[in-house]
């Protein structure tokens, strides 16, 4: 048992305990709520409102949410559409993925700030009367006896310690996972060659659009996201160069992207100052055992993602659908077992890996020679962009990953 250093001011006790209410959590947690299993979901944060983590919502959690009666109300809210990515180097240009082309209702990602969706899902999941979502619960402590998890202390806003007891911990409390580090589980990290600078600037009518746009030329490399009125841009640099570019002045950002991006050249001077821009710093990390007795790690807790593709948060989604299809029936029983959490992992590695190998692939051909100055449109990039066959594989990959996961829907509890 965890030592008490602190007193405990109260006790609550559920089926299964979710710490961090981000897309794992938050998904997680209405999952297992419209099952009728009972839900404690701790987020640290007092709102969902965050600095940039990346808004792009894929098709295959659009499907989700459409399996959930949420796509409507999501598509209520102001937001862009990516149908198409291209590739621009010099005066050439490469379809990379072209989602219209994919048999979905919903051909496109989404972008939208990720707070939106986060609030959408925690709204439908209040519902539910099994269902409590406590915020600025920040846990701090694992309870465990005997090697197995029986819950977490947190503190709360006043600093008072509380504990939750549950046969079944989750932790999706992303890539610096307190819970993680608390379990004694490692993850092995890659520095991938890059870092990126996210910044946004305004939209105009007559830019392309609902597109990615890739602009790669000079020893530069950018990202467009159309998000409606405004494009998320994301300015790619070497690993670790960030203060060397700071100490240059935004000056050098505004012609950096004004040489690349020669029709942004109109607006950059709208980058003022180094607080319009979030620093990614890129890792890819993956931790070999997600879980222990009591305990499973979901999302960026057990995996984190290089940002080639977006794909982090629709990766975390898939982890919390997988989780679901697995523990809701022994959760509904109150018996889960290891061989339960190692299912849900199992389910899970392989298409993980395969996106993480992707993403070194195409870090290692694209961005590192993008960055130093020699990219060269490489011949199987041409061949998988023209060839009748494989052209919707980028898509396909894109919008769903290499294992499409769907919901299995047991009946709601209402
Ligand atoms: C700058 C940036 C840009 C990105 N861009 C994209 C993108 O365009 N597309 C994309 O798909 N992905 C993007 N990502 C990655 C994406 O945000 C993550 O992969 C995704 O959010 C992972 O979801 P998660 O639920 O596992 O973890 P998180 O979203 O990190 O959520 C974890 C939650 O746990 C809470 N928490 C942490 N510790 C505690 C604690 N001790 N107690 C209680 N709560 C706690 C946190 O406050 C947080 O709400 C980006 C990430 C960053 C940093």
């Amino acid at each position: 048992m965890e030592r008490e250093t602190e007193p405990v001011e109260s006790t609550q006790e559920t089926q299964c305990c979710i710490v961090g209410a981000g897309p794992a959590g938050a998904v997680l947690g209405l999952l297992l709520a419209r099952a009728g299993v009972p839900v404690i979901l701790l987020e640290s944060h007092p709102d969902f409102d965050r600095d940039f983590r990346g808004d792009t919502v894929h098709p295959s959690t659009l499907e989700l949410l459409d399996q959930l009666g949420l796509a409507s109300r999501l598509h209520q809210l102001p937001h862009g559409k990516v149908r198409t990515m291209h590739l621009r180097t010099g005066n050439r240009c490469v379809t990379l993925a072209d989602l219209g082309r994919l048999k979905t209702p919903f051909p496109y990602v989404m972008t939208l700030p990720q707070s939106k969706l986060l609030e959408l899902l925690a709204s439908e999941a209040q519902r539910f009367a099994n269902f409590k979502l406590l915020m600025r619960a920040n846990v701090q402590r694992l309870v465990e006896s005997e090697g197995r998890v029986h819950g977490v202390r947190y503190r709360d806003g006043d600093n008072r310690w509380h504990e939750v007891r549950a046969p079944l911990t989750i932790a999706a409390d992303g890539r610096f996972s307190k819970l993680r580090h608390l379990a004694g589980i490692q993850s092995e990290s890659t520095a991938p060659p890059m870092d990126v600078v996210w910044f946004r600037l305004p939209r105009k009518a007559n830019d392309p659009g609902e597109s990615a746009e890739l602009y790669v030329g000079g020893g530069h490399f950018a990202v467009l996201l159309d998000r409606g009125e405004e494009w998320q841009i994301g300015y790619v640099i070497l690993k670790g160069s960030f203060a060397a570019l700071r100490g240059e002045g935004i000056n050098a950002l505004r012609s950096g992207l004004g040489d690349l991006v020669p029709w942004l050249a109109d607006r950059v001077d709208r980058l003022q100052d180094w607080q319009q821009v979030a620093v990614l710093n890129v890792e890819s990390s993956l931790v070999k055992c997600w879980h222990k007795p009591g305990l499973l790690l979901i999302g960026d807790a057990a995996h984190v993602m290089s940002p080639v593709g977006g794909v982090g948060i629709n990766v975390a989604v898939q982890d919390a659908v997988e989780a679901a299809n697995v523990l809701t029936e022994p959760l509904q029983r109150g018996a889960v077992t290891e061989a339960d959490l190692a299912r849900v992992q199992q389910k899970r590695m392989f298409a993980v890996k395969i996106v993480q190998r992707m993403q070194r692939f195409l870090q290692n051909r694209i961005a590192s020679p993008g960055l130093t100055g020699t990219f060269k449109l490489p011949w199987w990039l041409r061949l998988v962009t023209s060839v009748p066959g494989l052209r919707n594989l980028p898509a396909r990959l894109l919008a769903f990953g290499p294992r499409r996961v769907r919901l299995s829907e047991p009946a709601p509890a209402r």
